[in-house]
């Protein structure tokens, strides 16, 4: 009996009985490519690659499959422990053809850097992540709750937001990977009424939160609630914020651009059909499944933002109100208002995304920011706008109309004619349904245009006049 191997059945698995880090441990590697595996660092050195002689060899046959694999060089790199004048450091010494990345930086063949806790390693390709350091002696996380640290390991800040951090968690022993979101209660505050009783309002919302599912909403996995803080544990997203996207690819083109705002759409649909308004939409807080043009979109930041004081809501939105619907704009935060506030910020997201720049801008010299909101001064001028066709135009215009009484019903945005596009449909469909042959709601008949309900007369009529009185801003 004692023969029998047991290898094969661990083999390529982290040993999901060890909890903590082993006693002489100075670092430890979570893996943040599914072919890597977490590992402690006891030994002052080690090295990692593709040759089997090395002290971490790539050799399991999820990371022989890898796309990558042959992109590894022998010995890909090297961590050493060094005790050097300013104390004890970790270095990453890259060997490697084809680099080794830190944080997205690569540090080059023959040369050494500091690896810092929470730093991310990639190999081959700035992209292709495959461990981030955690840095025993750091000890940055005594702060928090040993209900917490009994169950995840906090590493890097994913982003910043209204709320507070978020940072990437790593479940101890499976090692499955979330994002935390930690909020202080402190920050709660609505019309003087104390943090405490906010608090309990919170976790009721956090329990309607947790119920919700849908492709398009990211999920929550998991809630930790102490007295000063709330940890809300989130399906983890590793393509980035929608922002940041469209900053780098300038622009999406119209049919790209469409099967994500289909996605948002149904997202917001299915929130308002659960009596949630978001509140709080913009292009950083829709974030990316994927590095991929076409991917699967989430909605992140939901019905947690009212409880964050309008007059702060304001202040957060990167300093200027950018998305903010006018209603709110006009009453400071103050009044009462409709998930129509939504469909206005989605239509503000849709004009980013098709044309690359805000429709409002800071910048402009003839109107400042409130008053071009307020009056629902924008324009598509034709340099920017040339390529996207009409309906489009049509439907941001539905979307930002200033009385929100006169603004298209958000049902009625997934039946405009821009999206009654069947390869747009299916293809979104795959991404938020892979797993099965469902589909999502069939489409709604489109409704006739009622005339009287928009102020929108169709867009070639509009264009002259409103190009005139809005002249184009530099984007
Ligand atoms: P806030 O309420 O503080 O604005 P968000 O939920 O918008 O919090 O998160 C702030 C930032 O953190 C986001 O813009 C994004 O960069 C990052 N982030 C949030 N949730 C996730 C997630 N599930 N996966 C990856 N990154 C996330
Ligand atoms: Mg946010």
């Amino acid at each position: 009996m004692d023969a029998l191997p047991t290898q094969d059945i661990v083999d390529g698995e982290f040993n999901s009985e060890e909890d903590e880090p082993s006693q002489d441990a100075w670092g430890r590697l979570f893996p943040l490519g599914s072919s890597f595996v977490a590992m402690d660092l006891v030994n002052d050195t080690y090295s990692f690659g593709r040759g089997e002689t090395c002290d971490v060899p790539f050799s399991s046959q999820a990371a022989k499959n890898h796309q990558c694999f042959q992109a590894y060089s022998k010995v890909h790199f090297k961590l050493v422990r060094k005790n050097t004048s300013t104390g004890e450091h970790v270095f990453l010494e890259d060997t490697s053809s084809n680099g080794t990345f830190i944080n997205g930086e690569k540090v080059g063949k023959g040369k050494k850097q500091v690896l810092n806790n929470n730093d991310e390693i990639a190999l081959a390709l700035k992209k292709n992540k495959a461990y981030v350091f955690m840095d025993l002696n750091a000890n940055e996380d005594s702060s928090l709750p040993p209900e917490l640290t009994e169950k995840y390991t906090l590493t890097r800040v994913l982003g910043r937001g209204a709320c507070g951090e978020v940072r990437l968690a790593f479940s101890k022993g499976s090692c499955d990977k979330f994002a935390c979101k930690i909020i202080s209660k402190k920050k709660f505050s609505v019309g003087g009424k104390t943090a405490v009783n906010m608090a309990s309002q919170v976790m009721g919302e956090v329990k309607i939160l947790k119920a919700l599912k849908h492709p398009c909403i990211i999920g929550i996995e998991d809630v930790i609630d102490t007295p000063d803080m709330l940890y809300i544990f989130l399906e983890l997203v590793e393509g980035g914020e929608l922002f940041d996207k469209v900053v780098s690819i300038d622009k999406y083109d119209e049919s790209t651009g469409k099967m994500l705002f289909f996605q948002m759409a149904t997202a917001i649909k299915y929130l308002h059909d659960q009596g949630i308004t978001h509140r709080d939409l913009k292009p950083e807080n829709i974030l990316l499944n994927s590095d991929e043009l076409e991917t699967l979109i989430k909605v992140t930041d939901f019905g947690l933002s009212k409880f964050i004081d309008a007059g702060s809501i304001m202040k957060t939105f990167c300093g200027t109100p950018t998305y903010l619907a006018p209603e709110i704009l006009l009453t400071a935060g103050s009044g009462a208002y409709t998930k129509a506030i939504d469909c206005w910020s989605l239509g503000v997201i849709l004009f980013i995304m098709l044309s690359g720049y805000p429709p409002f801008s800071d910048e402009r010299k003839d109107m400042d920011l409130p008053k071009q909101i307020l009056g629902g001064h924008y324009s598509f001028p034709k340099q920017y706008w040339k390529d996207v066709s009409e309906t489009a135009i049509d439907l941001i215009k539905k979307m930002m109309v200033v009385d929100p009484k006169k603004r298209i019903d958000f049902a009625d945005v997934l039946n405009h004619p821009w999206l009654q596009d069947e390869e747009m449909r299916s293809k979104a469909n795959k991404l938020m349904y892979p797993n099965s042959g469902k589909m999502a709601p069939p489409n709604m008949p489109v409704p006739k245009r009622k005339a009287t309900e928009n102020e929108d007369e169709p867009a070639q009529k509009r264009k002259s006049s409103a190009d005139i009185s809005t002249p184009p801003e530099t984007p």
